[in-house]
């Protein structure tokens, strides 16, 4: 079974490259709507694949960072990227460009993590994400499923590569979330939320 949930975050950003100058030119936001979608064959002691309470942890966290940022890429001119840091205090940097189909496979590949490390309490059994859908607009989307956000085809990307500026930090319940991602620290769930 699939359950999703819907998380919302407002986000400017600039597409190198891509053939819309509008978009490859200026810096411009979008109004995201990302899904995650969560997937099991099993339920929990409340019937339940996954608990709709407990995305709202660290998973929302995360996801909300993106919320009144700007989102950068590595790869782009240097004097733009330190301009944008100089005057955004919210800014994340990606190893790959902030497009829909990036956003989907980084997005992907944190949600991934946060599983991976969460010590479950509900008897939540063999909980994976299925997949995350990122709406840019109203009529367009990118679905990303594990195979594409692992692809080495479409650049491979590493979590340590993903920056968050230190406001974004410091906004969070746990400051060290991050570090603690990168290290591997199990996540433990409260038995209520
Ligand atoms: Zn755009």
């Amino acid at each position: 079974m699939i359950i999703r949930k819907l998380f919302k975050f407002e986000n400017a950003h600039i597409v190198r490259g891509c053939s819309t100058q509008r978009c490859s030119q200026n810096i411009h936001g979008h109004s995201y709507n990302i899904e995650v979608l969560l997937e099991s064959n099993y339920l929990d002691s409340g019937q339940m694949v996954y608990d709709f309470g407990l995305m709202k942890l660290a998973i929302k966290e995360l996801i909300d960072s993106f919320d009144h940022s700007i989102t950068l890429w590595s790869g782009d001119d240097k004097g733009y990227l330190d301009s944008m840091k100089q005057y955004s205090t919210r800014w994340i940097e990606l190893p790959v460009s902030p497009s829909a189909e990036q956003f989907s496979r980084v997005i992907y590949l944190i949600v991934e993590r946060i599983l991976e490390l969460t010590v479950m309490q509900n008897a939540e059994r063999n909980v994976t994400l299925n997949s995350i859908i990122v709406h840019e607009t109203q009529t367009g989307y990118a679905q990303g499923f594990k195979e594409d956000a692992h692809s080495l085809l479409m650049g491979k990307i590493e979590l340590k590569e993903i920056k968050f500026s230190s406001q974004i930090m410091k906004e969070w319940n746990d400051s060290s979330l991050w570090k603690k991602l990168l290290d591997g620290e199990s996540l433990i769930n409260p038995s209520k939320v």
